[in-house]
């Protein structure tokens, strides 16, 4: 059913070099689209996922860069499907690299394409929210509160102003639920809620071939940041915790029988459990950093996050602070540290011993 071809090999413009992943494993119901993804740091390529014989289910879309419509059209084409074939388009999460392109599919379809995704994600591609580009009061107080300088706050706001480029908003997606299905030739898809990379975040299953489409919940080659929500007041969980949402979320997906696991951003993987084990050992090892970096004395997350990531790049600045912040909620909910002073900035110190961890 499923054959491997040989290596492919993707160029990043930005950094005018190839990088070589593996294609993924193809069957006649289910094809990989691999696009380049210039300026996401180290997330190589950004995958869109192909079911059905046509009409055609897509899984994920791709920002819009100014030449990707063009690229995925081709790609289609090499497979005998053009955007018209599109029936329905799935999103794994509300972040623009997944949805960016969806709007521009739908013109290109010329008919309307029902856009599925969690209800906890959706307000993420709405026109309000793009509009203000993607920056708020709520952005501006945790910045104060984390501590972080303003070369730093305006680092964030210009990668925000990136971001608002590269996506159209979605009028009227529809919110899909755990547990729901999702059918068409030669395929059936379960999805399956795994907040913790955003708290909208699913992966879907196909019960077949079981191959778990993961979005950005698991990636080969790097471990998925667990990004910190700061806008509280747009989700419907008020105590919405990124990193203890995302390990309960690794849980669900490792009792899954998986045959290969297929992300949104680089290679397909074939050992999902060993991965997980993997992130949870990286985990563990972060939060013993930062509760030891803690104990002498009280620090702010942007303190932290710069003796943790020295030379950080612009594109990882929110990535890191976010890192920090999602491990000391964990390191609070385990009475293993406290806020020393509210601030801003906030203090963080610990309490207890590292080797209680
Ligand atoms: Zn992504």
């Amino acid at each position: 059913m499923t054959s491997i071809r040989p290596n492919r090999a993707v160029r990043l413009r930005d950094e005018s070099r190839y990088v070589i992943i593996r294609e993924f494993p193809q069957t006649d119901h289910i094809r990989a689209l691999v696009l380049e993804l210039p300026g996401f740091g180290d997330l190589l390529t950004s995958n869109i996922f192909v079911l059905g014989k046509g009409p055609i289910t897509l899984i994920d879309t791709g920002p819009k860069f100014p030449n990707s419509l063009e690229t995925v059209r081709s790609q289609l084409n090499g497979h005998g499907f053009d955007f018209p074939d599109i029936e329905r388009i799935i999103l794994t999460h509300g972040h623009i690299d997944h949805f960016g392109m969806a709007s521009l599919m739908e013109k290109a379809a010329g008919h309307p394409i029902p856009i599925h995704l969690h209800r906890d994600d959706i307000w993420r591609t709405t026109r309000e929210y793009i509009k203000e580009g993607l920056w708020s009061e709520e952005v501006m107080d945790f910045t104060r509160s984390a501590g972080m300088p303003e070369f730093a706050i305006d680092r964030m706001k210009r990668r925000s102003a990136f971001f608002k480029h590269l996506c159209d908003p979605i009028d009227g997606a529809i919110p899909m639920e755990d547990g729901e299905i999702f059918s068409g030739e030669g395929f059936s898809l379960e999805v399956i809620h795994t907040p913790g990379h955003s708290p909208g975040s699913c992966c879907l299953y196909e019960t077949e071939s079981k191959i778990l489409f993961t979005g950005d919940h698991i990636i080969r080659h790097i471990t998925p940041n667990p990004i910190m929500e700061v806008r509280k007041s747009l989700l419907s969980d008020p105590d919405y915790q990124s990193l203890r949402s995302y390990e309960n979320s690794l849980a669900r997906v490792e009792d899954l029988d998986v045959r290969y696991a297929f992300s949104g951003h680089g290679e397909f993987i074939d050992d999902v459990k060993g991965l997980i084990s993997r992130y949870r050992h990286h985990h563990e090892q972060r939060k013993r950093q930062i509760h030891e970096a803690i104990r002498s004395r009280s620090r702010s997350i942007y303190d932290l996050a710069e003796e943790l990531f020295p030379g950080i790049p612009e594109s990882e600045i929110f990535l890191a602070v976010s890192e920090v912040h999602s491990h000391l909620e964990v390191l609070m909910n385990n009475g293993q540290a406290e806020v020393a002073q509210p601030g801003p900035p906030a203090l963080f110190q610990a309490v207890g011993h590292t080797s209680h961890l």
